[in-house]
């Protein structure tokens, strides 16, 4: 299994950077974790869309979902469109969304009709070939699942979406092979608090702490902004992990 960042901005893209998007593949199937804005001209430039087998949301905010517009127009007017779309997997109230969004300048149902569009029971995992995808629900503004990806050697990726400190994250990624956070937060921005507080974010002290209390074999950190001061986070990260942290850059990838 093999995970290449497409992009991993947070909600406002990285110069030349792209928002969330993650690549998973594994023999000849292809999954695609969030696709955020700036993701569908990047995941172009080194793969082609048509090969995707289907598009997983973690949850319903813009630097997640907005290039599923231009994937859509895509897969709606450009050459193949005989060839059979990818699946796209929303979490609950997904469609709904989709379609307000889409409706603000014209049909609703651009995005669902060019996919092949469903909410997933967050309970229940999917299979997509060889590799399964199971969800835990972590904290944030809006509902949002962290995923859990295993693959054909029972290796297992995990990945927080956007979350706040959580235990029952904790839980989800135990003894994860890799495990990817958010560190939004810069240590003492105002925002970030305890768990009580519910910050909806981790700075990346918080995103250390949590993988060693999850056992994580090895961390790596997303979705920081390029205009904060990545290597200091990374150290901080590092220091409360208690083990090698790297950072999720554009294009980097990992082998399970
Ligand atoms: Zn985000
Ligand atoms: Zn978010």
């Amino acid at each position: 299994m093999e995970i290449t960042v497409i992009g991993s901005s947070p909600s406002w893209q990285d110069a030349d950077g792209a928002c969330s998007g993650y690549l998973i593949e594994e023999h000849d199937t292809a999954v695609l974790l969030d696709c955020g804005n700036g993701v569908f001209g990047k995941l172009r430039g080194r793969f082609d869309h048509h090969q995707i087998d289907a598009v997983v949301i973690s949850h319903m905010h813009a630097d997640h979902i907005l290039d599923l517009v231009p994937f859509a127009y895509a897969l709606t007017y450009g050459p193949n469109r005989e060839s059979k779309p990818p699946l796209l997997a929303l979490p609950p109230g997904g469609l709904a969304a989709l379609r307000s969004l889409c409706g603000v300048w014209g049909p609703e149902g651009l995005v669902e009709e060019a996919f092949r569009a469903s909410e997933y029971d967050p309970e229940k995992p999917l299979e997509f070939g060889s590799m399964t995808i199971t969800f835990g629900e972590v904290p944030h503004f809006v509902p949002a699942h962290a995923m859990s990806i295993v693959g054909q050697s029972g290796a297992r990726f995990v990945y927080g979406a956007d979350c706040g400190p959580s235990a029952s994250l904790v839980r989800f990624a135990e003894n994860s092979d890799l495990l990817m956070l958010e560190a939004t937060f810069a240590e003492g921005d105002p925002s970030a608090g305890a768990e009580s507080d519910s910050p909806g974010h981790l700075t990346g002290k918080q995103a250390g702490e949590l993988a060693a209390a999850a056992g994580a074999k090895r961390l790596l950190l997303t979705h920081i902004s390029d205009e904060r001061d990545v290597e200091q986070t990374r150290n901080i990260a590092e220091q409360a992990f208690g083990g090698p942290v790297e950072v999720a850059g554009q294009g980097s990838s990992w082998k399970l």
